[in-house]
């Protein structure tokens, strides 16, 4: 891909984190004809062995996909995505009801696989000569006075400082810059683990042709609830989101097949009873979080992207295509301000903490809409998922 080599005397970025947000904002910095150095904790998960119909997938939205078409892959991704078109949900009788996104235009939203995704956006930064992205590197201190973060070599133990005009944490929810942000003066920040957890459960690809394909499946519960989402392979990725205390009731294989039994009953063959169980009684539900901050700058050259700055809870859709749309907002402000670092970070601050905060209310709020307002729709329940 050719690089945009404009006259910014080669500013150098450093990136912590080639997550999902990392690797899209390395694409754009490199495009910018900035040099890009990309510091990641993990090994490189292109080498990594995939387990099949396990992984997380995700929804790809309009935001995400605007970021993706910017860096030139969004056709590449797209076509390994899956169309959802709307949410079908499964009553407890095992009847059907659907609720399109779009009738009028069409549009939907994308299911696809996390770390294909991760693979294809750190392989997109090969594109770019100026990008180089070191792996089994940790980030351990920032320095805000002298602008240097301090980072390991996890193979080799060795230490060393990096400078750069520019200083990005996108490294995730429990970010390590955006902590020592929290140390400086005025920095807000606030977190808030819900009492609500989840588990990943896996129809097989022989079972996954039974669910109606794209849509995004919903087994709403009032209280909690079931989705689905489905993968290239015919699996789909199946996760529970329930208060905690509800899963430690379900504590032996009786318990668990009896909840599943009556309370999603068309899932049980399909996702197998031994899997049900084993599931539930080998694994501990995760924690899911929402962090709020403010700014999401530290003085002229460091910035926080991505879930580092707007941790979310999952239920809208939107975590990783926010983190996506920050880095276009970055791009566009630099591209305002003539890549004057330090200008365009503070406006990103002003421009984007109010939207963050915003999208990080709706997340919360959606989770209330998925699991219990969806069912006061008033279309009727229709034939059970065996008639499809
Ligand atoms: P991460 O993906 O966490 O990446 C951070 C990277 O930084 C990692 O590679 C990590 O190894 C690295 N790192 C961390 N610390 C260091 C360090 N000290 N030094 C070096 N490297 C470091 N979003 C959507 O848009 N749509 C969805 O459908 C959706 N569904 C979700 C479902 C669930 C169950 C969950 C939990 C989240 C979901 N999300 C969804 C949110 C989405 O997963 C996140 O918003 C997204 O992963 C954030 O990307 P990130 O790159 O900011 O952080």
């Amino acid at each position: 891909m050719s690089v945009k080599m404009s006259d910014n005397n080669r500013k150098k970025v450093v990136i912590i984190g080639s997550g999902l947000v990392g690797s899209v904002c390395a694409c754009f910095m490199a495009k910018r004809g900035y040099d890009v150095e990309v510091f990641e904790r993990r090994d490189d998960i292109r080498a990594a062995v995939e387990v099949k119909g396990r992984s997380i997938n995700l929804a790809l939205s309009h935001r995400g996909r605007k970021a993706l078409n910017s860096i030139g892959i969004e056709d590449d991704v797209l076509e390994s995505a899956i169309p959802m078109k709307g949410r079908l949900l499964h009553s407890a009788k095992g009847e059907l009801k659907r609720v399109v996104y779009d009738p009028t235009f069409n549009q939907c939203i994308f299911s696809v696989g996390r770390n294909y995704l991760n693979k294809k956006l750190i392989q997109a930064t090969t594109n770019f000569p100026n990008v180089k992205i070191y792996f089994n590197h940790l980030l351990t201190r920032s320095n805000f006075e002298e602008g240097s973060v301090t980072l390991i070599n996890l193979k080799t133990c060795e230490e060393f400082k990096r400078n750069a005009d520019l200083i990005i944490g996108a490294d995730g929810a429990y970010s390590k810059l955006r902590l020592a942000m929290q140390q400086t003066p005025q920095f807000q920040y606030s977190q808030q683990y819900i009492e609500h957890g989840y588990l990943e459960l896996s129809i097989r690809p022989q079972m996954g042709h039974k669910m109606e394909p794209n849509n995004l499946h919903i087994w709403p519960r009032g209280k909690f609830m079931m989705i689905a989402l489905p993968n290239q392979d015919s699996s789909w990725t199946v996760t529970i989101f329930m208060p905690f205390e509800k899963f430690e009731n379900l504590s032996t294989p009786k318990k668990v097949l009896k909840f599943f039994q009556d309370t999603f009953p068309d899932s049980v063959d399909l996702i197998g009873e031994n899997d049900i169980v084993d599931t539930f009684l080998k694994n501990r539900p995760s924690e899911l979080v929402s962090i709020k901050c403010s700014p999401y700058h530290i003085g002229g050259k460091f910035l926080i992207i991505g879930d580092a700055a707007h941790a979310m809870v999952p239920f809208y859709g939107q975590g990783m295509n926010a983190g996506f749309e920050d880095c276009s907002l970055l791009d566009d402000l630099l591209e305002k301000n003539r890549n004057d670092i330090a200008k365009t970070i503070q406006e990103y601050s002003k421009v984007r903490v109010k939207n963050a905060h915003a999208i990080c209310d709706l997340a919360m709020y959606n989770y209330v809409e998925m699991r219990d307002l969806v069912n006061r729709i008033g279309f009727q329940w229709r034939k059970s998922i065996d008639h499809l």
